[in-house]
């Protein structure tokens, strides 16, 4: 409706647009439709095209391949925090009772050859009906397809199936994924000092409300007390969890990357391997590595298996926990240098009001629920922040920890965001948009640097503060764990290494 306001006009060109799906959906419902499958085929995508239809209207995403990958990337008590009446209304209502109608109606399958004919009959009326309504409006048709191309994301069932199709191609049919080595090449000197670094991946922490970039409300009051390297300007390889994780340990950069590049070639990780210096851990308190940490230790966070620090009934699992028992492991790492990677449940929506212990609950009133529209802008903005307050604790404690080792070790923290988040603007909410139409909320991500004393001394701190005001992506964050252990290997670029200006 923003984009086409209803003029006579564009009323007509609207209606032959529901005409012309409706000639799409026909057309291919007929053509994969036989005795046996079509009350099956329709029953699913009915109760599929539900559940789009509600993320659809209450949180204005998009289902496309990434989307799809996320969703299937998606353990349950993520999901669970997704159910609601709402939800339960549109799989009844649009779902489940249109299904049983189909189940219960009677249908006469005609002998082969009418069915044939009936066939290459009914494909040619919707073949009809999409080049008639293209035709009368043309020139609609040229600029919806030219100029509005995002709005075919929204065509519900179509765009759905046309990301599986694409995304089960994608996935399942591009042969099998051969591990492509990457800078097997990789050594570290000998003189190294032995180096502690911790990498927190943040979950959808969006730049504009971190008070370190300016923000009104005081997010990062602990954060804000400590001598930080702040990336006021730092922006995301993708908007969602799936894509951006792989996408940022990779050598690819977001121009070059793709998932299938992704997983077939080796990480900044592996190289940090490769060269058998370096010790390497990864926490997870999201939902997985993404497969980045398939080749070094992974510990499952999530639940109270590992996890001290558990609601009661052990469905919510703090980031704080996963510094539980760090002192121990890197008193058993007495020989090299050590890479520890924890990644955050931080601002997972839409129910952010869980995402913190209630001694947190500073910005009040709170959105208690996941129906985002049911809750005001403020309300929202609040339980959000108050997360970022946890995740600013976390983070606060994650680098005082890291000090008590400051001379033993040259210390580090790196932390980035791994997308943003859109928190009603434009009735726009979470994240996970096709890049090129995400807004900004969904790119611009929170991320600093910290160095503890002895790592400090081997750089020119406001050399590398004033470089921090730029614009910087996650392209540098491979480059940037190569430089900071020291690592020798073809595969290095200084100029994305986010230290090397100040080396
Ligand atoms: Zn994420």
């Amino acid at each position: 409706m923003r984009i086409y306001p209803p003029t006579v006009d564009d009323i007509g060109f609207l209606l032959s647009l529901a005409v012309f799906f409706i000639g799409l959906n026909i057309f291919l419902f007929t053509l994969f439709s036989s005795t046996y499958i079509t009350k099956p085929l329709l029953i699913l995508i009915l109760v599929a095209s539900s559940l789009t239809a509600y993320f659809m209207d209450t949180y204005h995403v998009v289902i496309d391949t990434s989307m799809i990958r996320n969703t299937l990337q998606t353990n349950l008590s993520e999901s669970s925090d997704l159910l609601s009446v709402k939800l339960i209304g549109y799989l009844l209502l649009l779902g489940i009772l249109p299904s049983y109608l189909v189940y219960r109606s009677k249908v006469t399958y005609p002998g082969f050859k009418q069915a044939l004919i009936e066939k290459v009959l009914m494909l040619l009326l919707s073949v009809g009906l999409m080049a008639g309504s293209m035709y009368l409006f043309s020139k609609h048709y040229t600029s919806f397809i030219r100029e509005h191309k995002p709005l075919r994301y929204h065509a519900n069932p179509s765009y759905w199936i046309y990301s599986i199709v694409k995304y089960v191609n994608k996935t399942y049919f591009d042969g099998p994924v051969i591990l492509q080595p990457v800078g097997r090449d990789a050594m570290i000197d000998r003189n190294q000092s032995k180096k502690l670094v911790i990498m927190v991946v943040g979950e959808a922490a969006r730049a504009d409300h971190f008070s370190l970039n300016g923000y009104s409300k005081l997010t990062n009051p602990e954060l804000g007390k400590l001598d930080i390297i702040n990336y006021p300007q730092f922006y995301s390889c993708g908007t969602s969890t799936a894509a951006s994780v792989p996408c940022m340990f990779s050598k690819f950069g977001r121009e070059n990357y793709s998932y299938k590049k992704g997983i077939g070639h080796e990480n900044v990780i592996d190289i940090l391997k490769h060269t058998g210096k370096v010790s390497l851990l990864w926490r997870d308190n999201n939902s997985d590595s993404k497969g980045v940490a398939l080749r070094i230790p992974y510990q499952d966070y999530k639940t109270s298996k590992n996890n001290t620090i558990c609601s009661a009934d052990g469905s919510e699992c703090r980031d704080s926990g996963m510094l539980v028992g760090l002192d121990r492991y890197i008193a058993e790492q007495n020989s090299s240098s050590i890479l520890i990677v924890l990644h955050q449940m931080g601002n997972h929506g839409p129910a952010y009001y869980k995402r913190y212990p209630e001694a947190f609950a500073h910005f009040k009133p709170v959105c208690q629920t996941n129906q985002l529209e049911q809750c005001s802008r403020e309300e929202i903005g609040n339980a959000y922040d108050n997360a970022l307050r946890y995740s600013d604790a976390f983070l606060a404690k994650s680098i005082s920890l890291l000090q008590r080792y400051d001379g033993e070790y040259q210390t580090a923290l790196i932390y980035m965001s791994d997308h943003g988040e859109s928190l009603g603007e434009k009735g726009v909410y979470l994240h996970g948009m096709p890049y090129f139409m995400a807004p900004d909320a969904q790119k611009h991500i929170g991320t600093f640097l910290w160095l503890g004393k002895s790592m400090q001394q081997h750089y020119a701190l406001a050399k590398l503060k004033k470089d921090a005001a730029r614009q910087h992506t996650h392209d540098a964050l491979f480059h940037t764990l190569l430089g900071l252990f020291g690592v020798q290997t073809k595969v290095y670029n200084p100029q994305l290494d986010l230290l090397h200006v100040a080396r």
